[in-house]
């Protein structure tokens, strides 16, 4: 049953919210054992939430059952970011969005599996007490990262369902491409931070997942709004205007695997999608360099908290605190967490900081520019979401962490421009989905919207 129509009829009292919480996670528990889409389920929680709804089933999201990306704290669940050193940390508040949801009869029904703070595109770079996601489609490929258990789950479900998650450099629109969902990353700031556990302040933007781009329309709707526990969240709404008249597509962005871009033109050309061919020069040269040394320079400084004192793992605390802090971050975080707190921290280091951080902040700057631009002239701009359809476990093994940062090349761009941006299904290649992404003026989601909906119509 769609999310709409289910809605509807928890509303009308015609279905039962607790029968359907039970059901869902049943189906999600069976799933996990041999997928890994969850880190935690919130069984008592969501019964809880499902016997008040069903009761008085009013709000606008009455009944519906919401897994959220373990990095979103939820009052008294587990929540990680998908780290062994936040294991056990369970928030005493909840991140407003989930009091949002909440507030409109969402049911929350577990923690979504990702790379260890959302550091990856595959969603291998898990903790090391975790197995890695498997792709719905095809169990020896990967679903794509950071939300990678989002993404999963809101394919394989047969419930209606959809995944709150988050994006700093692509998150939401790679596991979207891999495991063909749609994945909404709103403007930079229209949704509250509050109560993320934080990759890259700058960049992380909280987004949904959902089988398709009507149904996340309908959470931005919920969860988007100022909040004043977030200072960087807009005051501003989002614009009504979505009217679609001038599209573009980025040609650089067609330099991908060959049946990735032959399913993008036929599918544009099938739609009868009129569209121009532009060049961003700049974001093509710059974005990846641009945004692997702000990423990881934000993420440094936002991984010193955890010491293993005051959050998630505890050990006696023998010697000096120094020892301690370096044996406990030594052994609970992953390879890929050390790589970035490296990177980040010699980035920031006075004498380095004029070469590496400063410039990415200008090389930001000029990209910002030069989208801006582009959307002087265009409503949309449109590229495929990732160069390649979802690699196996045993490709992803062999790369380089240069060749795992290159993957991000199309998703990069927008996330460092703060813009909007919908990754949609437009079909399979060899058999595994492939997603086209559109990006949009800062909060001009309803432009992205009027084209999701027209190809994702048959
Ligand atoms: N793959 C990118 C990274 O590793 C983006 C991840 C994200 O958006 N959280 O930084």
């Amino acid at each position: 049953m769609q999310v709409q129509e289910y809605i509807k009829k928890v509303q009308n009292k015609e279905i039962s919210v607790i029968k359907t919480i039970r059901e869902i996670l049943k189906e999600a528990k069976d799933i996990n054992k041999d997928y890994h889409y969850f880190n935690t389920f919130s069984e008592d929680l969501a019964l809880g939430q499902a016997e008040k709804v069903e009761k008085n089933p009013k709000g606008k999201l009455a009944g519906l059952p919401v897994s959220v990306k373990d990095c979103i704290c939820v009052e008294g669940v587990e929540s990680t970011a998908g780290s062994y050193i936040l294991k056990g940390y369970k928030p005493i508040f909840n991140a407003t969005i989930i009091d949002k949801l909440t507030r409109e009869g969402a049911i929350i029904i577990g923690k979504t599996s990702q790379d260890e703070f959302g550091f990856g595109s595959f969603s291998t770079n898990v903790s090391i007490n975790r197995q890695p996601p498997k792709n719905p489609h095809d169990k020896e490929r990967v679903t794509g990262g950071s939300s990678g258990g989002s993404a999963g789950f809101t394919a394989i479900t047969k419930h209606p369902h959809v995944s709150i998650a988050e994006s700093t450099g692509g998150s939401i629109a790679c596991p979207a491409s891999f495991c063909g969902v749609a994945g909404l990353t709103p403007t930079y700031g229209l949704v509250s931070r509050s109560g993320l556990i934080d990759y890259a302040n700058s960049l992380d933007k909280i987004g949904v997942m959902a089988k398709s781009s009507k149904d996340t329309k309908l959470i931005l709707d919920v969860i988007k709004g100022n909040d004043t526990k977030d200072s960087t969240s807009l005051k501003q709404d989002i614009n009504k205007d979505s009217s679609v008249k001038k599209i573009a597509l980025i040609k650089e962005s067609l330099n991908v695997d060959k049946e990735v871009r032959e399913l993008i033109i036929e599918k544009l050309e099938g739609k009868k999608i009129k569209y121009d061919l532009i060049s961003l020069p700049l974001a093509e040269k710059y974005s990846l360099a641009a945004y692997y040394i702000i990423a990881t320079s934000e993420a440094s400084t936002n991984l010193a908290k955890y010491s293993g004192i005051r959050y998630g793992i505890q050990e006696e605390l023998t010697g000096n605190f120094d020892d301690y802090f370096s044996k406990i971050r030594s052994h609970a975080f992953n390879k890929e967490s050390k790589r970035r707190i490296i990177l980040g921290t010699f980035a920031r280091m006075s004498g380095f900081r004029d070469a590496y951080y400063l410039k990415a902040m200008k090389a930001r700057t000029l990209i910002i520019e030069e989208y801006k631009k582009a959307f002087s002239k265009y409503d949309l701009l449109l590229s495929p979401a990732m160069p390649i359809i979802a690699p196996k476990f045993t490709e992803t093994q062999k790369l380089t962490p240069m060749q795992n940062y290159m993957m991000d090349v199309l998703t990069v761009g927008p996330n460092l421009a703060g813009l909007p941006h919908l990754s949609i299904n437009i079909g399979k290649a060899k058999a595994m989905p492939v997603g086209l992404q559109i990006i949009a003026n800062h909060l001009n989601e309803n432009k992205l919207f009027t084209l999701g909906e027209k190809i994702e119509t048959q």
